[in-house]
């Protein structure tokens, strides 16, 4: 079975991903306080704030317009280095030629793919490196993999998700080559990346907006 989504399901998708952030910014903070300065859980807040007004109703149909806007909005977002990659992620997504008005799997992994070629233009940091890219880059291989497998949106979302959490959990054995927590060195074995653990809570919150989209507007069966 393959099902696709519309503009407004990506938006609620967007929204699950906001929400489980929020909800989830103390613990951010905490891990940031172990592996850098603190404020992981604080930016992440902002950054959700400003996806969920980007992504709210009367937002542009459009979705490339949409994606620009936000993707700009999170870069006005002064918080560092998670900030400015996830601002470079969403207007990276704006940049892909699939943008519906239906999306399939296949048109969902396109779309985060060019959000992932724009964030390697602004970061050389590589899975294994200890940064969000341990879990950004496994969950788009997922999806691409479970879209061409014949996988739905929702299912390869499910699997992005999976691999994002795994590539999370795999940091805390990683010593970190990248932004304020190279500093530290090895201080920092033992901790979960904060960026890549608030990148595998997009995805988990991502797959959770889709699965309660379903719900409400029924996505189109194929
Ligand atoms: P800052 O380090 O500027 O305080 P945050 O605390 O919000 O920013 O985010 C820290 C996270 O950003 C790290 O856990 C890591 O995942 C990610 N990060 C930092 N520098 C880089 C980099 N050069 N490339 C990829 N990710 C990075
Ligand atoms: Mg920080």
């Amino acid at each position: 079975m393959s099902d696709r989504i519309t503009r407004n399901d990506f938006g609620r998708m967007i929204a699950g991903g906001a929400a489980l952030v929020r909800a989830q910014h103390a613990m951010l903070s905490q891990l940031d306080c172990a592996a850098g300065d603190g404020d992981h859980g604080a930016t992440m807040l902002r950054v959700a704030e400003r996806l969920e007004t980007c992504f709210a109703a009367g937002s542009p149909e459009d979705l490339k317009a949409c994606l620009s806007e936000a993707g700009w909005s999170v870069l006005g977002v002064d918080g560092g280095a998670s900030s400015s990659l996830l601002g470079t992620f969403f207007s990276g997504m704006a940049e892909s030629p699939a943008r519906g008005p239906w999306i399939s799997s296949s048109d969902l992994a396109a779309i985060f793919e060019a959000g992932l070629a724009a964030v390697r233009k602004q970061t050389k940091a590589q899975p294994g490196d200890k940064t969000l890219m341990d879990a950004l880059v496994p969950a788009i291989a997922a999806l691409r993999a479970a879209a061409d497998g014949g996988k739905g949106v929702t299912d390869a979302l499910g699997d992005a998700a999976s691999a994002a959490h795994a590539g999370a959990e795999a940091t805390r054995n990683l010593t970190a080559r990248y932004g304020r927590a190279k500093f530290l060195g090895e201080k920092t074995l033992g901790h979960q990346d904060p960026g890549a653990t608030s990148m595998s809570l997009l995805f988990e919150g991502f797959h959770n907006g889709l699965e309660e989209s379903k719900g409400e507007s029924g996505n189109a069966r194929c």
